[in-house]
């Protein structure tokens, strides 16, 4: 038996004339997880097959449910294009569903695309209905709402397949160009980067790192995030900006009020020179709107000043229980809870502006005298490959 994958779609297939691009590219972003397994993948037209090569079940469901632009997947048993085999292996597959489930209704599905074959696809599925019904008493047949459907079609071979597994949906990451993603060891901005990635965006990201204030484990969580991030992302740069002139320049200049404001302001610049020179188009962060004071709508009317791309929050409009819950499906939060600090919330006021005046947070800006430094720093950033393919 030659052991395959069905690979479903969702949204690409409403896809027009460029629909062969978002194919390609979830094919391409499939394969090149699967590296030194040989394996290949074929289809069009919504439905997929994938030859794992040498790959173990386990890794192939690790990475399908985490590639963007599948929708469901499962394993696919091949036949010959004879009843007595189709029969054959429904009943393999009715057995291997019942291992997994303990559902009791069911439907067969059948799709005949190779006209020659003797039965129509109604045919097919009354014969491998009853079938069923007699060799497994205890199922019955619901053709509206079956706990269970098994799936046949006859192409070029026979293929039988029964329950599938969820894909993440959305777009295959890349179609969408690339962003930076202002990444910070806390719950929101991974989620951030997920969403945005979700939606077809090839993610880079940028941490600012003001050692010796905030301490390597902090780094080091933020590495971590980024690696689980990549299970979905594919590999991406993580960029490690020195943070820590910065901060002093702004403890020293900047009203305590306006000091954090002031600092993601910095954040944001350097974030848009980064952006410029790596050729991304837009900024993520992982902001709320009135999550905190440097989140409510004239703060961020102030940051977002501070650049000319377009900054994504996909998280603008969300609960933090929401939030959570999207952090934990991905398994992000477990360590984004971890204790270590960041730079931000050492240097947090015990009163910061919450609504700060536009024009006088330009004039604060503007009176630290930090462009060229900012710029500079961007200079000195460590570039950290975050591998895409990592054991599970
Ligand atoms: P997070 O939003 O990262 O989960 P948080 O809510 O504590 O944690 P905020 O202080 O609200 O973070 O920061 C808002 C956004 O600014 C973050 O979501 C992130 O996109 C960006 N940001 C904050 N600190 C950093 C940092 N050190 N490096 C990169 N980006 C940062
Ligand atoms: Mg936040």
């Amino acid at each position: 038996m030659n052991q395959e994958y069905i690979v479903k779609i969702g949204e690409i297939a409403l896809k027009g004339k460029n629909r062969h691009f978002f194919e390609n590219q979830m094919k391409s972003n499939v394969i090149n997880r699967m590296q030194n397994t040989g394996a290949s993948m074929r289809g069009n037209h919504g439905r997929y097959f994938l030859n794992p090569g040498n790959a173990d079940e386990r890794t192939v469901h690790h990475i399908l449910s985490k590639t963007f632009g599948v929708t469901a997947f499962g394993r696919v048993w091949k036949t010959e294009k004879t009843m007595d085999r189709i029969r054959k292996t429904t009943l393999d597959v009715v057995r291997a569903i019942q291992r997994e489930t303990a559902g009791r209704t069911f439907k067969i599905e059948a799709r005949r695309s190779d006209k020659c074959f003797p039965l129509n696809s109604y045919e097919i599925a009354c014969d491998l209905g009853a079938l069923v019904l007699s060799n497994f008493p205890d199922v019955k047949v619901d053709v509206k709402h079956p706990d269970w459907t098994v799936s046949v079609e006859i192409r070029e071979t026979a293929i039988v397949y029964g329950l599938l597994n969820p894909g993440p949906g959305g777009l295959p990451t890349g179609i969408a160009g690339k962003g930076i993603l202002m990444l910070s060891g806390g719950i929101d901005s991974p989620v951030a980067g997920y969403m945005m990635a979700k939606r077809g965006l090839k993610v880079d990201a940028v941490y600012f790192h003001a050692y010796p204030y905030t301490s390597d484990e902090a780094k080091h969580k933020v590495i971590t995030l980024a690696h689980i991030l990549a299970d979905f992302t594919g590999s991406f740069n993580l960029y490690v900006i020195p943070f820590t002139e910065a901060q002093i320049i702004l403890k020293e200049k900047a009203r305590k009020s306006e000091l954090t404001l002031l600092m993601r302001a910095c954040m944001v610049v350097i974030a848009g020179a980064l952006a410029d020179r790596e050729e991304a188009l837009c900024l993520i962060t992982g902001e709320s709107l009135s999550q905190v004071a440097s989140q409510t709508l004239s703060s961020i009317r102030f940051t977002n000043s501070m650049t000319d791309l377009p900054v994504f929050r996909p998280l603008a409009g969300m609960d933090k229980e929401e939030i959570i819950h999207i952090a934990r499906k991905i398994d992000t939060f477990e360590t984004s809870i971890l204790p270590y600090e960041d730079c931000c919330t050492l240097f947090a006021p015990q009163h910061p502006v919450v609504y700060p005046d536009f024009e006088r947070m330009h004039r604060s800006f503007a009176a630290l005298h930090i462009d060229d430094m900012l710029k500079d720093t961007l200079l000195r950033g460590e570039v950290i490959r975050i591998n895409g393919n990592r054991k599970c």
